[in-house]
């Protein structure tokens, strides 16, 4: 899996004005703020940061949630 970190892709993120966060995992706080933080970042237009906190998700849910 490629994660294009390193490429100069566009900003693709941009033309999704209200992307959809991965799921949260029932009952599970650290979930729970990722979200709520990706949700805020999204409502100051911090695409950057919602991007991160996207990544941060999957990859906490990944190494918890499996
Ligand atoms: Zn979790």
């Amino acid at each position: 899996m490629d994660d294009a970190k390193t490429t100069m892709a566009p900003p693709v993120y941009l033309m999704m004005d209200a992307p959809k966060p991965p799921k949260p995992h029932e009952g599970c706080d650290v979930c729970g703020a990722l979200v709520d933080e990706r949700t805020e970042a999204a409502r100051a237009g911090d695409w950057s940061r919602v991007v991160d906190l996207n990544v941060e998700i999957g990859r906490h849910r990944a190494g918890l949630h499996k």
